[in-house]
């Protein structure tokens, strides 16, 4: 056995020679398979190198829904003069009304840009470029996802329990209770922080009342119109 770099490796790889035509057709045939072999592991690292793209571009999805209930608890509903808290409470003042989420993403999109292209700085040296860019592309997907999912509890009517149970969720926020349920498509982060309360009923003010349940006849799904006083 000749041991020269690499050599005895590769010859490894070939089935043992056999005498004849046959063994001439085994070995010629053998050739190609170091190199399907070496394709075979690029396919491999190629797919690897897909699924961590992915999973990077979906870690970015899901941390947009924890930053926008984070967003809604501490700027939105908190102390500090910004732009995003008086867009927010007049959202509350007009709850009632349909929620225009390209103005919303217009208005925003030139502050949410300065916020990613400086994540993206400080983390491209840390965690490489194609991550960080996957990252904020997740991100961004998810902060337009979360947008129009609010929207929606505004426009229609809620299909299906947990859509109910969210729809209840948001609107106790406007209807009672602006201290509590900051999550905007989802309770988790409240009930992390003991500010999840969902009563069976929510009753709305008036001046509240979203086109879809005046629609419903003033009462669906447990929200439902208080009566003139
Ligand atoms: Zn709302
Ligand atoms: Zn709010």
């Amino acid at each position: 056995m000749r041991l020269v770099g690499n050599v005895e490796i590769t010859r490894s790889l070939r089935p043992p020679a056999v005498a004849g035509a046959a063994g001439r057709y085994q070995q010629e045939d053998s050739e190609p398979d170091h190199i399907s072999i070496l394709a075979h592991c690029s396919d491999n690292v190629s797919v690897m190198s897909l699924l961590r793209t992915i999973g990077w571009a979906s870690t970015g999805f899901a941390a947009a829904h924890v930053l926008e209930s984070a967003w809604h608890r501490f700027t939105a509903h908190g102390k500090r003069p910004d732009p995003t808290r008086t867009g927010h409470l007049e959202h509350h003042r007009k709850a009632a009304d349909p929620v225009d989420v390209p103005s919303e993403i217009r208005d925003n999109a030139a502050r949410v840009g300065k916020t990613l292209l400086g994540l993206n700085l400080v983390l491209a040296p840390l965690l490489g470029l194609r991550r960080t860019v996957a990252f904020s592309v997740g991100l961004t997907a998810g902060l337009v996802a979360v947008n129009y999912y609010h929207a929606r509890m505004h426009r229609r009517a809620p299909r299906g329990r947990y859509e109910e149970w969210m729809w209840r969720f948001h609107w106790h926020h406007h209807a009672a209770d602006a201290r509590v349920n900051f999550g905007l498509t989802n309770p988790l982060l409240d009930f992390a922080l003991g500010t999840a309360v969902v009563p069976a009923e929510v009753t709305l003010h008036p001046n509240l009342v979203p086109a879809w349940l005046r629609a419903a006849g003033g009462s669906f799904a447990g929200i439902r119109t208080a009566s003139p006083t």
